[in-house]
């Protein structure tokens, strides 16, 4: 059997009508259109469910939870209703891939989570630590989508996601740890480019290095620089206090330190 990896994906249908035509949205409405046997509301979150997934309930509503608490120190609070599917393996796969743990869209205020039980060993040291990650990670993007209009580049949507996400369920470092050259940023601008390999791993630990250095006020500071400097880049350098290089030069040296840790293991 493939080894399966650790992948999620978001949509960018999120952002604006001009980023994507119609005929994408009436696609995307139609993906995300999803009947299951029962919805249950917490306040703005409603999850929908079939019978095998209510055992997830809590776990769930726990998990999305501390990441609003999480996601409310570095963003500003939003109060958009948004709907939670819980979806087993093979449905899942065959409505969006088997490639993904997890879909958000933004557009439509929907995350669907894959409650596999299959892909997580090696990653996550149990099965609950793998559901809690995905719907952090998720959820956050969500979040995330809410909180801007723009384009980001992936690699800093899916970062601040794992950032977010392994605060509240840390996947395992032995795993990650593998992943310790440099991928160029450029390369993890979008979508396409995306390798699934260490990719998500490099993004989380940019968001570390660009975050040690900051308040949590950062990140919501720098979405306004956005709008006002209309650039990524040149909002994030003046947030960074350096050029995008010596970014890159010091998350580097982060993951060889990363790697220097998993040698160090018996
Ligand atoms: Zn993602």
């Amino acid at each position: 059997m493939k080894k399966l990896t650790l992948m999620i994906a978001l949509l960018f249908i999120s952002f604006t009508l001009s980023a994507c035509g119609i005929g994408e949205i009436v696609d995307a409405f139609n993906t995300t259109r999803m009947e299951l046997e029962h919805t249950e509301e917490f306040g703005k979150v409603t999850i929908h469910y079939n019978e095998d997934e209510e055992q997830y309930l809590e776990l769930v509503m726990e998990a999305i939870h501390e990441t609003e608490q999480e996601n409310n120190r570095y963003l500003s609070e939003i109060n958009h209703e948004v709907q939670v599917y819980l979806v087993e393996e093979e449905a899942f796969a065959e409505r969006f891939s088997d490639d993904y743990a997890g879909m958000a869209y933004g557009f439509f205020n929907k995350i669907f989570i894959n409650t596999t039980k299959e892909w997580w060993e090696g990653e996550f040291q149990t099965h609950e630590d793998y559901l809690r990650n995905i719907v952090a990670h998720e959820y956050t993007h969500y979040r995330m989508m809410n909180a801007t209009n723009h384009v980001l580049p992936l690699w800093f949507m899916e970062g601040y996601a794992e950032f977010i996400a392994t605060k509240v369920s840390p996947s395992l470092n032995e795993y990650n740890s593998y992943f310790a050259y440099l991928i160029p940023f450029q390369t993890l601008e979008e979508f396409d480019d995306w390798d699934y390999s260490g990719d998500y791993f490099q993004a989380g630990v940019a968001l570390q290095v660009f975050m040690d250095e900051q308040n949590e006020g950062v990140i919501q500071e720098l979405l306004e620089d956005i709008d006002i400097m209309d650039d990524f880049y040149d909002a994030f350098e003046r947030h960074y206090g350096a050029g995008f290089e010596d970014f890159e030069s010091a998350v580097r040296e982060e993951l060889k330190r990363l790697r220097r840790g998993a040698w160090d293991l018996p």
